[in-house]
């Protein structure tokens, strides 16, 4: 028996004319697979109008009940798309996650998945050929209601495509693949018909929002092909598989950014062993994920240190460090919000040096003054201010040739 599953998400199944369009889409499919498993997530805008919910009736929402309630937004959507088939005669139903079930630990609002029951999904396909799953949503054991964090449908889809053993899983978004930058903000980027999982996953992790990053996870885990294709377009879209020779030879492969970023600052801490521990164990002990860090040399025995952390932590971590600042002897803890960090990704910088100081060399010229510094083996991180982030993606992609050629 095929299976195939298709993932949509919140653009694709915005409003009727959008989903009548995914319905002939997964109708069609139907010619190629024997059984489909539709994952959607909720119709554009809904999630958030959801979340701003929460946040008007509490300063600080109950991580659980905030669960529930943004759940919902998938609920809608796919019993509204499983009517729609049905009104076309295709044998469908809705499943919500935990009538799978997919469980999950307990971290609410980041839930991680645990496992998905395969042979209750493959008994449903006795009575039913399309099973309409609501994405970014999990159980725990105990069933409470849980989800997987923003853009968590894609992770959903490839979840269960590894759960069915399905050999590919196929993304529908409103871009036709994945781009060597967000087509969104430069004109000029390509679309790559194949990516690595390793060079996604930094493209993912860097703020290319384009798969969620566990979606990347599970895929290369389980062995899952994970096409990305475009709801709007019959384009094959672009795959996303293992390494292969001709990818190293690009230096760089993608440029990607992030805005969900704040910088902290302690200035004038004593240079003194214990201070970066009595600074991030309190953070990590309360779930805040720091992100860049820099530590600058001390000059009389006194030193900054200097981290970022996604925006939503900011509050936080402000009132974390207003705690321990005195008792490490900080002189103040300051704070910017207006940052963000840009990402050159490529496997080819393996074998390769000078790649930073292209990047440097290029941002310079153009007056973008670079707040911090990091690199891996395979990236290089900045961070600057927010207002250059649009400029700074297109300069970087211009630098690494990856511009299209218009000739
Ligand atoms: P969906 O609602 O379908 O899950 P998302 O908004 O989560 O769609 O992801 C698609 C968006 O990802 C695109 O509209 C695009 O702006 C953004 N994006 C960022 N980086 C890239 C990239 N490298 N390639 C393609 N799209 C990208
Ligand atoms: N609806 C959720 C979100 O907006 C999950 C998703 O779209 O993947 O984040
Ligand atoms: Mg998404």
């Amino acid at each position: 028996m095929k299976i195939l599953v298709q993932k949509f998400g919140g653009t694709s199944v915005a409003n009727l004319e959008c989903m009548q369009r995914v319905r002939e889409k997964v109708t069609d499919s139907l010619k190629r697979a024997d059984k489909i498993v539709v994952v959607l997530s909720a119709r554009a805008g809904d999630t958030n109008n959801l979340l701003a919910l929460a946040e008007q009736w509490s300063k600080n929402p109950d991580a659980a009940e905030c669960d529930a309630l943004v759940s919902t937004g998938e609920q809608v959507s796919v019993s509204l798309f499983t009517t729609l088939l049905k009104d076309n005669g295709i044998k469908a139903r809705s499943l919500l996650a935990y009538q799978i079930p997919v469980i999950t630990d307990d971290s609410f609002g980041r839930a991680r998945i645990r496992s998905i029951d395969s042979d209750a999904l493959r008994a449903f396909f006795e009575q039913y050929d399309v099973l309409v799953v609501a994405g970014f949503q999990g159980c725990t054991e105990d069933k409470r209601i849980t989800t997987l964090g923003r853009g968590g449908s894609d992770t959903s889809a490839v979840a269960l495509a590894a759960a069915l053993e399905s050999v590919e899983c196929e993304i529908y978004t409103d871009v036709t693949g994945v781009y060597t930058t967000d087509p969104n903000i430069c004109s000029t980027a390509r679309k790559m018909d194949r990516i690595a999982y390793s060079e996604m996953l930094e493209l993912a992790s860097m703020g290319a929002k384009v798969l969620h990053i566990r979606s990347v996870e599970f895929a290369q885990k389980y062995k899952v092909a994970v096409r990305v294709r475009s709801t709007f377009n019959d384009d094959p879209g672009t795959l996303v598989t293992q390494e292969d020779f001709s990818m190293e030879a690009l230096l760089v492969s993608g440029i990607a950014y992030d805005r969900d970023q704040a910088r902290v600052t302690l200035h004038a801490v004593p240079d003194v062993p214990g201070v970066a521990a009595a600074v991030f164990g309190p953070l990590s002990e309360k779930d805040v994920l720091v992100d860049m860090i820099v530590q600058n040399t001390s000059l009389d025995d006194l030193t900054d240190i200097t981290f970022t952390v996604s925006r939503k932590d900011l509050k936080h971590t402000l009132e974390i460090m207003a705690k321990i600042s005195h008792s490490i002897g900080a002189a103040e803890v300051v704070h910017d919000v207006n940052v963000a960090k840009v990402s050159a990704i490529g496997v080819g910088m393996r074998n390769h040096s000078g790649v930073a100081a292209r990047a440097f060399a290029a941002l310079t010229q153009e007056g973008i003054n670079i707040l911090m510094i990091s690199t891996s083996e395979i990236k290089i991180t900045i961070l600057i201010k927010e207002k250059y982030v649009e400029l700074a993606v297109r300069i970087l992609h211009d630098t690494f040739g990856l511009d299209w050629d218009i000739d």
